[in-house]
């Protein structure tokens, strides 16, 4: 494919995908694209790329970074958004990072990264959340938290489909679910905004099916799909029922119901088996703080997903620190979970620890997985010497505080020490 906005570099090959074994295939200097994006992005991307190379020659490989652009970049560049050719070049490079975009508040501008999402079908919005030592928390025993979040990302009351009050549009809807659907006396009288909850099998399957696949994959003991479906029978409880369901479909013997773990192991889980349970969400937000290490890997619908992966990113120190990425069909888009925080932009004064790990998911993605544990060793060793950006010096006690250029050299200098 060619590219009239890209420079697709000479070096390294392109990362291509095995319909067969559904696995990718890695060349040893894959072509990688990045976003830096907006606002921070300018001073986290480069200290992540920086990072990452450096995991990437201890381990014996190289990355051969092309930069793509979308938000204020592309828009000074080419004056559009998001050019069709950074779309393009994620689906045929397949894996990717990217830094924040920014959402001007205010009707008629859509979310950049919504848009990435949906045009390449990134469904799994994935939140590793885990703490690393030194990493100040509002709670007593963080390092209790080692969980991964699936969520949904694209169905829900996300979906878009919704009404403004005093439409025609959403009279017709109101009409339509009162008349001919007989909920007449559910809607009150006056002014209303109506939103659908569309939650698909398809949908919902596919989530579940990547987080199962993750679990078994990466030796984890459970998968709980987080649910409202004691509320809502047809669209929550079918996001679980249709777990289950799929867990007996296609997983046989791999994957256990926690019924099956009590009634015929006694508790005790084969080894390598991964067992699959439910919570019903408002549960769940509690349990992630009383019983924190019961929890594992969460499958969950968009909205629970959204509340939850924040509240359980807030137990292990927050913003700057909270990693993402977003997959599907074969392809991974990483990126932190903060946004471009623009009063910082330019500063080298923020955090780029979320972008480095959100860096690490990628890493994993491509298989190199001791080149993914060697970036977080070295950001924890950084961490837990005290040497961090002023957010998470403001919360410990003594330590240096550094810039986030500094930051990064000293992560690379971990990474040389550990390897
Ligand atoms: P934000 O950019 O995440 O910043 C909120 C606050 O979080 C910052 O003022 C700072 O707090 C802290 N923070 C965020 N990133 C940090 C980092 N790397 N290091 C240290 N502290 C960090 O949230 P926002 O102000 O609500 O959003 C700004 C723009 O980003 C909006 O346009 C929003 O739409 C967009 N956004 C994009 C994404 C994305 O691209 N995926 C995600 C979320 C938001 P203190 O000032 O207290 O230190």
């Amino acid at each position: 494919m060619s590219y009239d906005k890209i420079e697709v570099p000479d070096e390294g090959d392109a990362i291509t995908f095995d319909e067969e074994t559904d696995e990718l295939d890695v060349p040893s200097t894959p072509i990688i694209p990045v976003i830096y994006g907006d606002g921070i992005g300018k001073d986290v991307g480069p200290a992540a790329q920086q990072v990452l190379d450096a995991a990437a020659e201890a381990t014996g490989r190289s990355i051969s970074w092309m930069r793509l652009y979308a938000g204020e970049s592309a828009r000074e560049r080419y004056g559009e958004n998001l050019p069709e050719d950074t779309v393009e070049a994620i689906r045929e490079f397949r894996v990717a990072i990217k830094g924040p975009l920014t959402t001007p508040v205010g009707s008629g501008f859509r979310s950049l990264n919504v848009a990435l999402r949906k045009k390449l079908d990134l469904y799994a919005n994935v939140r590793p959340t885990y703490h690393l030592d030194g990493v100040p928390s509002p709670v007593k025993s963080p390092e209790k938290m080692d969980m991964v979040n699936f969520r949904e990302n694209t169905e829900d009351v996300y979906a878009g489909i919704e009404w403004e009050a005093g439409t025609d549009e959403v009279e017709t809807v109101r009409e339509f679910v009162e008349e001919e659907m007989g909920f007449d006396s559910t809607i009150h009288d006056g002014p209303v905004g109506i939103g659908l909850k569309p939650i698909s099998e398809f949908g919902s399957k596919r989530l579940i099916r990547e987080a199962i696949d993750y679990a078994l994959e990466n030796g984890r003991d459970s998968v709980t799909l987080v649910h409202k479906g004691n509320i809502m029978k047809f669209t929550e409880a079918a996001f679980r029922d249709w777990g289950y369901e799929l867990a007996e479909e296609e997983y046989g013997e791999d994957v256990i119901t926690e019924d099956t773990l009590w009634d015929e192991y006694e508790g005790e889980a084969p080894e390598g088996t991964v067992v699959v349970k439910d919570r019903i969400a408002d549960n769940m937000l509690q349990q992630l703080l009383t019983r924190t290490e019961q929890y594992d890997v969460l499958a969950m619908p968009n909205l629970n997903g959204d509340y939850l992966s924040d509240a359980a990113g807030a137990q292990i120190g927050g913003l700057g620190i909270a990693p993402g990425a977003n997959l599907g069909g074969g392809r991974c888009l990483a990126e932190p979970v903060h946004g471009s925080a623009p009063k910082y932009a330019g500063e080298d004064k923020v955090n780029p620890t979320a972008m480095i790990l959100s860096g690490r998911i990628m890493l994993e993605q491509l298989g190199w997985d001791d080149a993914a544990d060697l970036v977080r060793d070295a950001v924890e060793e950084t961490i837990s010497s005290g040497k961090v950006t002023y957010d998470l010096h403001r919360q410990i006690e003594g330590g240096t505080k550094l810039a986030t250029s500094e930051y990064a050299d000293v992560v690379v200098e971990n990474i040389e020490k550990l390897s």
